[in-house]
């Protein structure tokens, strides 16, 4: 039997953009046929298989005896309900109440998840599972690497249950060839080779001076990459996506850190500021890339860290110090991005011209920035965020909800570089529209992920025609630049 549909009417049944229908098809993920007037060719199981991953009533049921079978032949037996056996719970899943004994199954988890019904994810469904001991099914599930980790759910939870870390210990149980293969080979990748992407050192540095010299070119007279310069106040990790894919993205901090007069280097080993350890579950490869950075602070003499480009990096950074390391923590300073900008700010070490910005503005707020870091660290980063940005730009507007409620772009949590591209675009309709809905013209983040996601992604997938930027690229230009405007760390 055929369901035959618009991509218009299809998107409306389904909630998102016409875009995210078009590509469902192209993709092969919905199964069509072009039929005459612009219509699709849908075999009823392929839209019955959409309508359960999202877990839609469908629109469309077959007329099964126009269709020329009997409408009373004879239907398989329903099987009974197997009663689930509770043995002695051994299950460290749930030794710790706070993950899931107290539960009261309101729902309100599950009414607040953005993918709630995916796939039949449903966090309290998770909660649930896991008190009741079905351990095997959770891991074999694949939930936790659809879900983004983003914590909207606990952040309703009224017994503050706790969801993600939940997840992220269903995640760690996975076996490691069961983890979605880019997470799983980034880690190795970087504990073998130093970075995510094995980018060799001698390319790395090449690249790294060759950026600094055009810089010195371009706006800052006299600047070099400062490379393992002993005695800098502030080491600072690269994200390898910028030198693999984007090199002069590298430069916008290179640019803020020249003006502000920084004493500044960063390490010609080990200088990856991802940590993909904290997606995979993997808490040993958490600890060891953390433990690099710290052995760098201290080869380097350094006093102060700058993980720049990542909302989990700064967050996987953070825990591990505090679990595993806090004795570091009194050693040296650990800067987010926010905070360092801030003081630049306040000290009066570089000046912004907002009109250098005159488009509609707005913030998005990473989640691990934002939620998680004032869940695990008492303070999520919201107001530092809006004062920079808006010093920055003419215009600004606010996305409704925001801060500690606002939603994630989708690909938190890995999910930008997992299999589930489909699942991410669903996730992301609701950020989508919230961008859509304000007007805004140049969407501003701080992460990678959210900036990614958001500019290559939802752009296309919703027609948003937005602009996206990292905060410090947008503070990089709106520099005032000085003649007298220096860079400290040239002593590399
Ligand atoms: S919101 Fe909390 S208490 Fe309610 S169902 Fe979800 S986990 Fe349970
Ligand atoms: S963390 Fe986010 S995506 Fe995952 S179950 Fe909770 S609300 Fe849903």
């Amino acid at each position: 039997m055929i369901y035959e549909t618009k991509v218009n009417d299809l998107a409306e049944e389904f909630g998102v953009h016409r875009n995210t229908i078009r590509n469902w098809i192209n993709s092969g993920v919905l199964p069509a046929q072009e039929g005459p007037g612009r219509r699709y060719l849908i075999q009823w199981e392929d839209y019955k298989r959409l309508c359960d991953k999202y877990n839609r009533e469908p629109r469309f049921v077959p007329d099964v005896a126009a269709a020329g079978e009997s409408a009373a032949a004879p239907r398989s037996p329903v099987s009974a309900p197997v009663p689930v056996r509770l043995g002695v719970k051994t299950n460290p899943l749930h030794t710790s109440p706070a993950l899931a004994d107290i539960c009261l199954t309101c729902g309100s988890c599950a009414g607040a998840c953005p993918i709630a019904g995916v796939d039949d994810l449903d966090p309290r469904k998770i909660v649930r599972m896991a008190f009741l001991g079905l351990e095997e099914e959770l891991v074999a599930s694949g939930w936790p690497w659809k879900c983004t980790l983003c914590g909207k759910c606990e952040a309703v939870c009224p017994m503050n249950v706790e969801i993600v870390q939940l997840l992220r210990q269903i995640r760690a149980r996975c076996e490691r060839d069961k983890i979605p293969a880019a997470i799983r080979k980034g880690v190795v990748t970087c504990l073998e080779k130093g970075n995510n992407l094995g980018i060799p050192k001698d390319d790395f540095l090449a690249l790294a001076r060759e950026m600094g010299e055009e810089l010195a070119q371009t706006s800052c007279p006299g600047f070099v990459t400062p490379i393992d310069a002993r005695g800098a106040r502030l080491l600072v990790t690269v994200n390898s996506k910028l030198p693999f894919a984007e090199p002069e993205a590298m430069t916008w901090w290179w640019k803020i850190l020249y003006a502000a007069g920084e004493s500044w280097t960063i390490s010609s080993e080990y200088w990856e500021g991802l940590n993909w350890g904290l997606h995979a579950g993997d808490y040993s490869a958490m600890r060891t890339i953390v433990k690099r950075i710290i052995d760098n602070i201290e080869r380097l003499n350094c006093t102060a860290l700058l993980l720049p480009e990542c909302g989990h990096a700064y967050y996987a950074t953070r825990y591990a110090l505090e679990r595993w390391f806090p004795e570091s923590l009194q050693q040296f300073k650990m800067y987010t991005v926010f905070d360092l900008l801030l003081e630049y700010l306040n000290e009066g070490r570089i000046r912004l011209d907002p009109a250098s910005q005159t488009k509609l503005t707005t913030f998005h707020d990473s989640c691990h920035y934002g939620r998680h870091s004032l869940k695990t660290f008492g303070h999520g980063y919201f107001e530092e965020a809006r004062t920079l940005t808006r010093a920055c730009c003419t215009r600004y507007v606010d996305l409704v909800p925001d801060r500690e409620e606002g939603y994630c772009c989708g690909a938190g949590g890995g999910a930008w570089a997992d299999p589930f591209g489909a699942e991410r675009v669903f996730h992301g309709r609701i950020k989508a529209r919230q961008i859509g809905a304000s007007g805004a013209k140049l969407v501003v983040t701080s992460c990678i992920n959210c900036r990614d996601q958001i500019r290559f992604s939802l752009n296309r997938e919703f027609n948003l025609n937005v602009e996206v930027q990292f905060l410090w690229e947008l503070v990089a230009n709106a520099l005032s630049m000085t003649p007298q405007g220096g860079n400290e760390a040239r002593h590399a």
